[in-house]
């Protein structure tokens, strides 16, 4: 596989979410043919779905890598397993969510990936780190990220500040 610039959300509302979103960032540059290039802020976000939860921590990394789609997504499913990651209600809390935001200009549609992510337009605390990172990006199918977040409110979304030693 040729390098390929790959852009990962990342969300936690259990268990110290800033821990678990600034390990699995570690965790991210860790995976095999994999580099990080950049990294959002953390953001703290209200939840999608199910109210009776936490609020959850949010960012964005970008990665270089030579993984093709699937085996990056393992590779985030694994660490979502790492962090102690529960599959019970659809959107309900978690100790770690990765999803796989951009991979290129590649647009997959299947059952088991679809990139870009569907959500990626309607979720606030997913454009603001991506704008952080690159407001130019364009998202293959769905437009400019500074654009889409022009239509989107910064309701229930506050970043947080940096934390002490955290890498940029
Ligand atoms: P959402 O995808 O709306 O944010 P979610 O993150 O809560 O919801 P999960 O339960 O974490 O959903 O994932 C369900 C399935 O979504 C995964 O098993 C995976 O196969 C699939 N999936 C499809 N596209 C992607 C993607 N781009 N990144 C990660 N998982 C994806
Ligand atoms: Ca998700
Ligand atoms: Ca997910």
């Amino acid at each position: 596989m040729p390098e390929v610039v790959a852009y990962i959300g990342l969300g936690s509302n259990l268990e110290n979410p800033q821990m678990q979103v600034e390990s699995a960032i570690d965790e991210l540059a860790g995976l095999p043919e994999t580099a990080l290039r950049s990294r959002s802020s953390l953001y703290r976000s209200a939840p999608m779905g199910p109210q009776d939860q936490p609020d959850f921590v949010n960012a964005v990394a970008c990665l270089e890598t030579t993984l093709p789609p699937q085996a990056l997504l393992q590779g985030l499913q694994a660490i979502e397993q790492r962090h102690g990651r529960v599959r019970a209600q659809h959107w309900g809390p978690r100790t770690l969510d990765l999803d796989i935001l951009l991979y290129g200009q590649y647009m997959i549609d299947t059952e088991q990936l679809k990139i870009p992510h569907p959500g990626i337009a309607q979720r606030n605390f997913v454009l603001y780190p991506l704008a952080e990172i690159d407001s130019r990006l364009d998202i293959p199918g769905m437009g400019k990220v500074q654009e889409l977040l022009a239509q989107r409110s910064a309701a229930g979304l506050t970043r947080l500040e940096q934390t002490p030693g955290a890498a940029q």
